[in-house]
């Protein structure tokens, strides 16, 4: 917005809307943007740099995220580099609004927002993950198992309609 950076605005916005265009590889309904995974994005003459918060330590995505970014913003610079970044906590609360409308509508529920005024997260311990059904909306539901086809989801069952469906770990 500043005069002085009128060359390298354009530029950056062309790089987040391609990085828009990477999708998380176990879930491709949602950006990496989307997810809030995308830390901070360098530009430099000849050189971009994005940094990558891994959604949970040594899942195994993360490394693929960093070379679909590499493939995907290598058309704009001679060196583009993507890398795992712990400068910044990932944390669900980064997933956008419409990352989440995109998670509920491929039957993924979204983490229980942290503080969300829906006043629902205030009556809960927030030590209790509470899912809500993405299927019928309902939060009678329970925690089938810990552990989902990957490390970052976990399987729930909904009570209201009997749908099983993944949630995020809340982190
Ligand atoms: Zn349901």
């Amino acid at each position: 917005m500043v005069s002085a950076a009128i060359s390298a605005i354009p530029l950056e916005q062309a790089i987040w809307a391609a990085l828009d265009e990477v999708h998380d590889p176990e879930i491709p309904t949602i950006s990496i943007v989307d997810l809030g995974v995308v830390g901070t994005v360098e530009v430099a003459p000849g050189r971009i740099r994005v940094a990558i918060l891994p959604t949970f330590v040594g899942c195994p995505a993360v490394d693929l995220m960093c070379a679909a970014v590499e493939d995907q913003l290598r058309g704009f610079a001679p060196q583009v580099q993507a890398r795992v970044s712990f400068a910044e906590t990932w944390t669900s609360d980064r997933i956008t609004p419409r990352g989440r409308r995109h998670l509920r509508e491929s039957g993924f529920a979204p983490p229980t927002p942290l503080g969300e005024p829906d006043g629902r997260s205030d009556l809960m311990s927030p030590l209790l993950p509470v899912a809500q059904c993405p299927y019928c909306g309902s939060a009678d539901t329970t925690l089938a198992n810990a552990f989902g086809p990957t490390l970052c989801r976990a399987i729930y069952h909904c009570a209201e309609c009997q749908q099983p469906f993944e949630q995020f770990k809340t982190i």
